[in-house]
């Protein structure tokens, strides 16, 4: 699509958003795998209709405020980079714009508050886990309170489980197979603690030895997707120190891992976000993204796994594309190729599996009618498999499918792959 972009915005990020919107070709092939026009079936709630705005809001033909309600309403899920034969980046156009138009944006105090309350503690896992038992404590008024503020305290969890802190080191059992530094994630060390203590657990049974850089922090990914650029590239350059190569505790790492696929993703994305900030920034940048793998990744590349144990009786367990990982790291035979090992599980695939689950990073809060809705279908497609488990490799997703099964009376397990490994490992499936 021809576009005046560039001239506009003459910068790197102008000229990232120019190059997405040239690329597109108005073909329409990304329409049906759009779960927002799926719901709303408006063009303007479509990749291309939205590629369109951004393009007239970036040469000053449309008033940004006009634009701003479909473009909010856009999930990041990048469906839509995958279903697009043209290799449009639209990942890269709408991070990029939000990260332009955010400063610019009016919005209404309560709405500012809420974003920068749930950027502060996201981030910080002390605050966070406190705000959550707090939390817990007001939900009883949930109904009394506007939505802007129901949307939050509805997502968190009735009761919390123990903490589980990675230690700095975990060493390879057996021969030494590998090397790796492992992101640790935020939310999900509040949320879902068992998480990354499997991960560690599968990792060193498997001959890996794990190293937790200290100094590392949030991703960024949640403030990168939500316009907070300043706050993203503070938050990168953080991790980009954490795991910089030449600190004496990555020395041998063959990778950086993360079991988080928005997290992953987010590592995966700091050539964007950094570009423009200086070679220094955008080469190191360049050189961690190439190193970061999703830990099913990794343990599918390692090959020749330790024998998982049988389970006790025939299971079904259905595999759920978290977006981050199927859409923007391409990533989808890996985890079902582990989940199909374990002797005993039967995989099954969820109906419209491309589809988000409504989750995406902080949309559950700032969207909760269409979330909820897209929440919803994806449980009614997971109870119509018919599995005993339900796996995925993501944790809004995890608590996104919890919370709507369990709305739904439905008994089905939800787990992380890592989980299912671990449980395997242990004789527990
Ligand atoms: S990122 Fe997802 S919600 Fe946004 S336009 Fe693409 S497919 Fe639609
Ligand atoms: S499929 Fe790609 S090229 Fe076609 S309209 Fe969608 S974004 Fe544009």
């Amino acid at each position: 699509m021809k576009n005046d972009v560039a001239l506009h915005h003459p910068d790197a990020q102008g000229q990232l958003m120019a190059h997405a919107i040239d690329a597109c070709v108005h073909c329409g092939f990304c329409l049906p795998a759009c779960p927002t026009y799926q719901l709303l079936g408006d063009e303007m709630d479509s990749p291309r209709g939205r590629i369109i705005l951004m393009k007239e809001v970036l040469e000053g033909e449309l008033p940004l405020f006009e634009a701003a309600a479909h473009l909010d309403r856009c999930l990041g899920c990048v469906g839509c980079v995958t279903a697009c034969p043209s290799g449009v980046p639209y990942g890269e156009l709408i991070t990029s714009f939000r990260g332009w138009a955010e400063p610019q944006r009016e919005r209404p105090v309560i709405q500012k508050i809420v974003r920068a309350g749930v950027l502060t503690m996201l981030p910080r896992p002390g605050l966070f886990r406190a705000a959550a038992v707090m939390g817990k404590f007001a939900k009883p008024l949930s109904p009394l309170l506007p939505q802007v503020l129901r949307a939050p305290l509805d997502l968190l969890p009735g009761s919390l489980e123990a903490t589980q802190p990675s230690p700095a080191f975990t060493p390879a059992q057996g021969l030494k197979r590998g090397r790796v530094a492992f992101l640790v994630g935020c939310a999900q060390q509040v949320l879902t603690p068992n998480f990354n203590a499997a991960t560690l657990r599968v990792l060193s049974r498997n001959g890996v030895e794990v190293v937790v850089p200290e100094a590392q922090g949030c991703c960024g990914a949640a403030a990168m997707h939500t316009g907070a650029r300043a706050l993203a590239l503070a938050q990168a350059r953080r991790n980009l120190g954490a795991f910089d190569p030449g600190d004496s505790s990555m020395s041998g790492v063959d990778a950086v891992i993360s079991n988080a696929a928005g997290c992953g993703a987010g590592l995966m994305e700091y050539p964007m976000l950094l570009a423009g900030e200086g070679a220094a920034d955008e080469t190191r940048a360049a050189a961690l993204a190439g190193k970061v793998r999703d830990v099913s990744v990794y343990l599918a590349e390692l090959g020749s796994l330790e024998p998982f144990m049988p389970t006790s009786r025939p299971i079904t367990v259905a595999y759920h594309d978290a977006c981050h990982l199927a859409h923007a790291q391409g990533v989808k035979a890996e985890p079902r190729e582990l989940i199909r090992s374990i002797p005993g599980v039967t995989l099954a695939e969820v109906k419209q599996g491309d589809l988000c689950c409504g989750s995406a990073g902080t949309y559950n809060i700032e969207q909760p009618e269409l979330a909820g809705q897209l929440g919803d279908l994806k449980a009614r497609n997971v109870i119509a498999t018919g599995a005993d488990y339900v796996v995925s490799g993501n944790v809004g997703c995890h608590t996104q499918l919890q919370s709507h099964l369990a709305r739904l009376g439905s008994p089905i397990r939800v787990l992380h792959t890592i989980e299912l490994l671990d449980l395997a490992y242990r004789g527990e499936l």
